[in-house]
């Protein structure tokens, strides 16, 4: 199997060492660990490295492995990392605690009311489709300081910072900055970017969260 405790290690100290070179603070990145097809004793083996923040992209997968390894370890955080339909917003606030996806009026009115309604005020990423791609998820660039203001003043929400997919096959550092720059001038501190490919461009350009799968786990299931 996957030496999962060892390729946790391999991942931290190349966040650390691009932190350094690049004078980022490493303390200040989280690893998220992309949990997703992934069967349950990978997860177990991260759990028992002492992980504890895990991204799933699907809230019934999550639903489904998630609940039962919360009981069984004290002090997970679990991440919404994937696209959320309004009708599982509710499940979702139940489940994570924390939600990358905010991408659209609609969710963040939904997801405003359940949180009230569930008492559980989740910190929330706003999703940025930061390379104006037709089938990507995120508000676009020209919406989003608007967006942004509207989820925290309309809405109440908790907007802890901005998440975004940069598009396959490109270089990604342009993108990460252009990420950064949308946080800065919004007063946001966190910047959820970077996958196994380019976690450590993400972090040279300011990431406080990477979402590593692959590089942690190896190849997902189906
Ligand atoms: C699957 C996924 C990841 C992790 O991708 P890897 O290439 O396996 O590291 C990160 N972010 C999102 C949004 C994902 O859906």
């Amino acid at each position: 199997m996957t030496d999962i405790a060892a390729n946790l290690e391999d991942v931290k100290s190349r966040i650390a060492k691009r932190a350094k070179n690049w004078g980022q603070d490493a303390d200040k990145v989280t690893l998220v660990a992309v949990s997703k097809k992934q069967p349950v004793e990978k997860l177990q083996a991260a759990l028992d490295a002492g992980h504890r923040v895990f991204g799933e992209n699907r809230v019934q997968e999550a639903k489904e492995k998630w609940p039962a390894l919360c009981d069984a370890y004290e002090g997970v955080e679990l991440h919404l990392i994937g696209p959320l339909q309004t009708n599982k917003a509710k499940e979702a606030v139940a489940l994570f605690d924390v939600i990358e996806t905010v991408d659209r009026p609609k969710l963040a009115r939904i997801l405003s009311e359940e949180m009230k309604k569930q008492d559980r005020n989740l910190p929330v990423y706003i999703q940025i489709n930061i390379g104006a791609e037709d089938q990507k998820a995120g508000i676009a660039i020209e919406d989003a300081d608007d967006f942004i203001s509207q989820c925290q003043n309309e809405y109440g929400l908790t907007v802890k910072g901005l998440m975004c997919i940069p598009p396959a096959g490109e270089q990604p550092s342009p993108f990460f900055a252009i990420l950064a720059q949308i946080a800065e001038r919004n007063g946001l501190e966190h910047l959820s970017m970077g996958m196994s490919g380019d976690y450590e461009y993400a972090v040279q350009f300011g990431a406080t969260s990477v979402r590593v799968g692959t590089g942690i786990f190896g190849a997902r299931e189906g």
